[in-house]
């Protein structure tokens, strides 16, 4: 047994990657054990049992940068990542390729040995606090609308890099708008290869149908350390940009208590439309245990992503229609006024509920995604395929 109470929480999460426990579903060079994938959920159970602490939130630039490579990238930002020393967040959207990413046009130039970036990304969850970003970028505006991008790591503490915070309707604050002016990028700080960075971007989105955000530091029945202080207060510093994500998946789980508090019991609408949420909740969860089995059996990214995604939305919606239909009027009460359901939260639910058919591509795209990929439907027309990207943008 290794933990140590008196480990800082960088010296422990240090032992946890030399010994290959990091993330055991890694490779053993990359500070994993080569294991399937559902036993990282074993191992982190382990851990907390022992009472020491398990894991690192390391995002979606940690696979995107093990599958693609190459290996001087995985070598450079895998540890810091793990160990927590260095937050990424993602820059994808802009404010005219959101759904359509690939219409992207903040513009990488390479400079010597750096390349030199210019445009805006919008939506950017948790910017306001990342050393690093998973930055998209046209590099070639002849190449057809795909072939022309690449995936750069960008280094956000620096003068070319300005961060604006954006207030959302919940009152909640996890997006900025990220503008980039003459931003420096190292020349070899490029995931995968210079134009082809699509196919890195789509193992990231994958990544973020199939899992949502991965990896989570599991603190629950542990009682002392000092890497524990570290670890609550950076799980702290997260809930402050996530704190609404339950509210926004719809909190079924209030659902019942919620039915209970406005003794609806007798209430044939209210039942059935309950009724319809558990039923939906339970495929839901038997949705994701079918994607968490395919990664298991090292499937890559598959439709299931999409179809979880949707059940998510559908069912986040449906507790929405359940709390408004429960609450009436007085769920559009925020804070703890005494007549606000459950302390405003369901205020909150109603507001943040649309979010989660947005985030990590829109309900209309996974359909699109499912039509195409898994049913096998004609693409949609595209009447400026392979046509350099210049010439494209403007039909
Ligand atoms: C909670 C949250 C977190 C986010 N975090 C990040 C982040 O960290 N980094 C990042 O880069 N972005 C992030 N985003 C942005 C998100 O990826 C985009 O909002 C999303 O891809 C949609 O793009 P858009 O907002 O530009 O909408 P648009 O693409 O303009 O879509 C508008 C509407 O048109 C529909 N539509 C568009 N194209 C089609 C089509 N071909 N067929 C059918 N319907 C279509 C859409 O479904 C939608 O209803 C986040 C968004 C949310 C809500």
């Amino acid at each position: 047994m290794n933990w140590d109470p008196q480990l800082s929480l960088r010296e422990w999460r240090g032992r946890l990657l030399d010994a290959g426990w990091a993330v055991p579903s890694w490779p053993r060079r990359w500070f994993g054990q080569g294991l399937p994938a559902w036993t990282d959920d074993v191992v982190y159970d382990e851990l907390a049992r022992c009472g020491a602490v398990s894991s690192v939130p390391f995002g979606l630039a940690g696979p995107t940068i093990l599958e693609q490579g190459p290996d001087a990238l995985r070598e450079r930002f895998l540890r810091p990542m793990l160990t927590g020393d260095e937050v990424w967040c993602q820059l994808f959207s802009e404010p005219t390729a959101g759904s359509d990413l690939a219409g992207l046009t903040t513009t990488a130039v390479l400079d010597g040995d750096e390349w030199v970036v210019n445009g805006q990304k919008l939506w950017n969850t948790s910017a306001h606090h990342a050393d690093l970003g998973m930055l998209v970028a046209r590099t070639n505006w002849d190449a057809p609308k795909h072939q022309g991008i690449t995936y750069f790591v960008l280094p956000m503490r620096q003068p070319g890099v300005e961060v604006r915070p954006l207030r959302q309707m919940n009152y909640h604050s996890s997006f900025n708008e990220v503008f980039m002016t003459d931003a420096r990028i190292p020349r070899d700080w490029v995931v995968g290869e210079v134009d082809q960075g699509w196919a890195a971007a789509l193992a990231t989105l994958a990544h973020e149908r199939r899992f949502g955000t991965i990896g989570r530091t599991r603190l629950e029945g542990i009682d002392e350390g000092l890497a524990l202080d570290e670890a609550r207060h950076e799980a702290a510093e997260t809930a402050k940009v996530y704190s609404w994500y339950p509210q926004r998946a719809g909190r079924p789980d209030l659902a019942v208590p919620h039915a209970r508090q406005a003794d609806a019991a007798a209430d044939p609408i209210a039942r059935q439309e309950l009724a319809r949420l558990l039923a939906m909740q339970r495929v839901s969860e038997w949705t994701a245990e079918r994607a968490k089995t395919a990664r298991a059996l090292g499937r890559p990214p598959g439709p299931e992503g999409s179809i979880g995604k949707l059940a998510l939305t559908r069912m986040a919606r449906q507790a929405a229609k359940v709390h408004g239909l429960l609450a009436g009027a007085s769920g559009l009460l925020a804070g703890d006024d005494p007549a606000s359901p459950f302390g405003g939260v369901i205020a909150e639910v109603l507001i943040s509920v649309p979010a989660q058919s947005i985030a990590g591509g829109t309900d209309e795209i996974q359909r699109n995604i499912l039509g195409e990929k898994a049913l096998g439907l004609p693409r949609e027309p595209d009447v400026t395929k392979g046509l350099p990207y210049r010439e494209a943008r403007n039909r």
